[in-house]
Formats: structure tokens, sequence, C-alpha cells
């Protein structure tokens, strides 16, 4: 009998084998060290290795490996996981730079398909993903189902983008030889792609901020090739989805190092990575702490690149007193709802919550505090966001003047879980305390008593920029309140009348971004159509043949854009 099997054989072999296992089981399958494809219904079999993907193959084994862990029993996973080297990491940049001379000429359709084969495979394979993700992040399955259906979402839709083409911004400005007293140029210019771009995945979207989710998607849709430092926090669930991208890639014939997905810590790798030379732009969803460290490295680069780092936000909610006085316990319960969901653990999670005592704010503190009392404690993303969270908890129980009215302790059966912490405090106390606007990610939030109107607009001008700030209120409350919305207009990215910042839409008019230090720029969003334009820049071209010219600018507009001609909009 031969020893080795043909690739049909392997096939028929594994179908029998993925058959018969449960799905869970279907990711650790192992077949050799070859990724199996049924191309009908585009199920994959992942052999989680460890190691990580440079470019079309697997890097070899370094150091002794690190396992991944189930954050709700401590449990170890296999396999355990291998870091990068700096021989990795410099082949994985070459190859980033070397496919991106030839991916930034590809045309529209053919990065559509890329992209929408990256959600296809995503999409097949989700029940595998989804219970490799909910064993390491404790994220329920629903959640990481909707989340999957997000991601391939948000594929989609920057394939629809790219296709429709006219994000490129094409500008057209005829020359005037005869204008006096100098002849005007013809000038054109249309975004064009950066290159190489790390993405550092976040810990709490496993799929939507993650290997495949918005900032690879724009990338990827901008004509930039991307390296993934991935969290962590879901080290297998990273390993599969970087499988597939990597299948997707080879299905679509792109060049080899338009994907990679380098293990390692942040410290080491991902800086290795932001500082490298070949790399052009980094995204980034976490800590202030990571975000700045990372900004900082890019900064000081010889060729200093741009971060865009979506870092910490404690997104004010403003109760005003005619919202107050009419549904205090609705807004209670739609408030707990927000602050709770996903054990709060959200960059867009109600962090503070502004009343003012005209309001009736007795019916609504009430409520709320029955609500976070009997909230089960949730298992947090990890065991440090945990530890984390426990010592924001205790930070703000020992501020003087802060009060917090949920007993947060955890009992021993408890370990790896947090428990909802509501804190008030008086807005004199807010505003002497910066510390009180530092975020605590988890369920917590801290509820200000403001005196009058005039101090809740002081807390206002006190903020920091903020991903989101919502205001409650009824029509009068606008009316009065109209001072307050100016001064959110200037602290936030996105504002949100009479609902809650979590759940963040992906369209092209979302914006999810902030000033300083919600986000490293705040010109950039992470969420909706608009995150492509962090990974490209102008490129002006000036008096050029028209047949040396991109399709995008030529005269006759061969794809048929929406371009501003002349200073007009138009489809000619
Ligand atoms: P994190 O500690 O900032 O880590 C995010 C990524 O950045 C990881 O891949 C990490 O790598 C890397 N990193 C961190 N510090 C770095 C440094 N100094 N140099 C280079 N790379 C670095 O965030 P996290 O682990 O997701 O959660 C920790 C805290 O971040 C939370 O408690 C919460 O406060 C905040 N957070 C905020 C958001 C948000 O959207 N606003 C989302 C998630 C978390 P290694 O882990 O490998 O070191």
């Amino acid at each position: 009998m031969k020893n080795v099997l043909d690739w049909r054989e392997k096939s028929i072999l594994h179908r029998r084998k993925v058959r018969s296992a449960t799905r869970a089981q279907q990711l650790i399958l192992i077949a050799g060290s070859s990724v199996f494809v049924n191309h009908r219904n585009n199920l994959m079999t992942l052999h989680l290795e460890g190691l990580s993907l440079v470019g079309y193959t697997r890097a070899k084994q370094s150091e002794k490996p690190t396992p991944a862990i189930n954050p709700a029993t401590g449990a170890e996973l296999q396999p355990g996981y291998f870091w990068a080297t700096t021989g990795d990491i410099s082949r994985a940049a070459q190859l980033a730079a070397a496919a991106f001379s030839e991916y930034r000429h590809w045309a529209p359709k053919r990065k559509a398909n890329l992209l929408r084969r990256i959600a296809a495979l995503i999409e097949s394979n989700g029940a595998s993903l989804v219970d490799r993700a909910n064993q390491e992040t404790a994220l329920p399955i629903p959640r990481l189902q909707g989340e999957i259906a997000r991601t391939c979402g948000q594929l989609n839709l920057f394939a629809s983008l790219i296709e429709e083409g006219w994000w490129v911004g094409s500008r057209i400005d005829h020359a005037n030889p005869d204008r006096k007293p100098l002849p005007k140029p013809d000038v054109r210019s249309m975004l064009v792609p950066l290159g190489p771009v790390v993405v550092f995945s976040s810990s709490n979207f496993p799929f939507a901020f993650s290997v495949a989710g918005g900032d690879t998607a724009s990338a990827l849709a901008a004509g930039c090739p991307v390296i993934v430092k991935p969290h962590q926090g879901h080290l297998g669930t990273s390993e599969a989805v970087g499988l597939l991208i990597q299948q997707a890639a080879r299905d679509c014939d792109a060049p080899e190092g338009i994907f990679s997905l380098l293990f390692g810590p942040g410290r080491e790798v991902g800086m290795a990575l932001v500082t490298h030379p070949l790399i052009k732009a980094v995204g980034f969803t976490g800590s202030r702490a990571g975000g700045r460290a990372l900004m900082d490295g890019a900064a000081a680069r010889p060729e200093p690149i741009p971060v865009y780092a979506e870092m910490g936000s404690i997104n004010p909610v403003f109760l005003l007193p005619g919202a107050l006085a009419q549904m205090g316990e609705t807004l209670a319960t739609g408030l707990h709802a927000s602050v709770t969901l996903g054990v709060g653990q959200f960059c867009t999670n109600p962090g503070l919550v502004f009343i003012e005592p005209k309001g009736s704010t007795e019916a609504f503190l009430k409520k709320l505090e029955t609500l976070m009392s009997a909230t089960p404690a949730g298992a947090m993303l990890t065991p440090s966001i945990c530890a984390e969270y426990r010592a924001g908890v205790e930070r703000f129980s020992q501020t003087s003047g802060v009060r917090l009215l949920t007993n947060a302790a955890i009992s021993a059966t408890e370990g790896g879980a947090a428990k909802a912490a509501l804190f008030v405090t008086d807005a004199s106390v807010f505003l002497a305390n910066e510390s009180l606007m530092n975020e605590v990610f988890g369920p917590s939030t801290l509820v200000i008593q403001c005196g009058s109107k005039n101090e809740m607009l002081a807390a206002a001008e006190k903020l920091e920029g903020q991903l989101t700030a919502t205001i409650h209120g009824t029509p009068e409350d606008f009316a009065i309140y109209r001072d307050l919305l100016n001064i959110l207009q200037t602290k936030a990215g996105r504002l949100v009348c009479n609902g809650f910042p979590t759940g963040v839409e992906v369209c092209h008019a979302m914006n999810h971004g902030g000033p300083y230090p919600a986000t490293a720029d705040g010109r950039s969003t992470s969420v909706g159509t608009r995150a492509i334009e962090r990974f490209v820049r102008p490129l002006c071209y000036q008096n050029f043949p028209d047949a040396a010219l991109p399709d995008e600018l030529k005269e006759s507009n061969p794809l048929g854009l929406w371009r501003l001609i002349d200073g007009k909009l138009g489809q000619h």
C-alpha cells in the first residue's frame, strides 16, 4: 500500500473524519500539514498548529509554546502557540512589500472578489470558528454568531464600495493654456494605497475587530497588504481565521505576502513590526497605554508612519431633567442593559452618567441600583482584563466622595468573573478628580449628580475626547440644553440622541472615532466605509497624457465614476 495519499484521497478520508467529529473537534483534526477545502460548500478542515502564517507558509516552531486559555475555566487549550522570530517578521514585511507592488494595481473587481471570498469562507466555517472563540473568550455563542455575520457583512460592504469606485475621490481640473498671467496646468488627483499595514486585533471582538475585522477589510480594500499581530486572548480563533484568509488569497491568485499573521508579545513582535521600515501604517484597538506606545514608536522611526489607534472611551450619557422626570425607570432599564452588555467589555460602554436633581432622580437611581445588584457575575475575556477591572472598581471605591451602591465583591467560585458596579458621586468630586475619567473596562458606571445646569456644563467641558456622547431629553430639554450639545460636539465622534451608545452600525455614515485620547487621530474612523481613508493618500498627476493616467482619472471616465470635474460633481 502506498503511504502517501493524493489530495483526493486525503480529502475523502477527511470528509469521513469530519462527518463523525463535532464542530469543535473539526478545528483540530489533523491531516498532515495541508488545509482542505470542500469547494462545494466551502467547508475547510483547519489544522491549528500554533504557528505564525508568513505569506503562504507556516513559520517554524520557535521556543517554548504558550497555551491559549479558556478564561471561564482557566483550562489550557491546544495547541500551544509559538512566537514569531525576527526572521519571520522580516520575511513577512518583505513579502508584504513585494505583494504591494502587484496588489495595488489590481482592478477594483479583483480586490472585491478577494474580500468576498474571505467572507464566504468565514461564513461557511462560522460554526467551527464560533466554537473555538467561545472557548477562548467566554463570549456567548449567539453574540459570536452575530459577530460572524457582522464581519462578513463588513467585508462585503467594502467589496461593494471598491467596485463602485467613487471613494477614490477623483478630481479633475482641466488645463487652461490661455489663462493670464500664467497658463493653468491640467491637474488630476485621487486616493492611492499607502503600503503594508500592521493590524493589532482587539480582545473584545474576536471576529469583527480581529484578524479579518474592519482594519484588515479596509486595508485590503484600499489596496494594502496586511500583517496581523493577533490578540493573545483568542490565539486559536486568530489562527483559524488566518488560515481562511490565506486560503482565500490562494483561491484568488493573490501575491504571497498579501497577508501574514505573526503571533507574539506586542512589545516585541508588535513593536518590531511597527518600527520595520517596510511597514507604512498601523491599525490598533485596545488600551490607551498600548495605543500610545505604538504611536510613540511609530513617530520615533526615521520615517514616521500613521498609527490609527482606537483606545479607551468612557462614553458620557446625559439624562436631562424632562426625560428623567417622564421615564426615569425606563432610562434605568436601558442604561443597565447597555452597561452590562457583554460583561461591559465594549469600547462604547457608558461609563459616566450625568443627572440633575431637578429631574426626579430617585426612581431612576433606585431602579438602576436594583438591576445592577441583581446582575449575575460574568466571565471576562482574559484574566488580565478581569484583574484590571477589579483594580479599577477598587480605585473608584477608595476615592473620597464616591459611593459604591452595589456589592461588587466576587465569591471564591466566581474567580475569573466580574460583577456589575454602580457608583454615585457629585459633580464637585468629579471635577476635582481627574482619575474618575479613567476607563474601567467592564460592567461599571459612575452616576454624577450635578447641582445645576451650569455644573453639568462644567463637567462636560472637563471631559476628554470620547468615541460617543449621549443625551436623553424631551424637545424642551434640547432647547434649554443647547449649549450642552455645543460642548459635546467638540468632545465626541458620535452623538447619540435618546438611545444608548453600545451597538455600532457598520454603514457609510458611521463614525467610530473621536478626538484624542479616544483615538490617535480624531479625523478617522475604524468602523464604516470611511475607515478605508486611513490607509490611502492623495496622489496628484500634473499634465499627464491620458494614456498614462489611471482609469479613475482618464478623460473618458471608463469606470463611470462620480468625479469632481472643474469644481462640479459629475459622472461624465
Ligand atoms: P491592550 O493591552 O492595549 O492590548 C492590545 C494589543 O496591543 C495586544 O496585541 C497587545 O499585545 C498590544 N500591546 C499592548 N501594549 C503594547 C505595547 N506597549 N507595545 C506594543 N504592543 C502592545 O488591550 P487589551 O489586552 O485588549 O485590554 C486591556 C485593556 O484595554 C482593557 O482593560 C481596556 O481598558 C482596554 N480596551 C479598550 C478597548 C477599546 O476599544 N477602547 C478594547 C479592548 C480593551 P500583547 O497582549 O501581546 O502584549
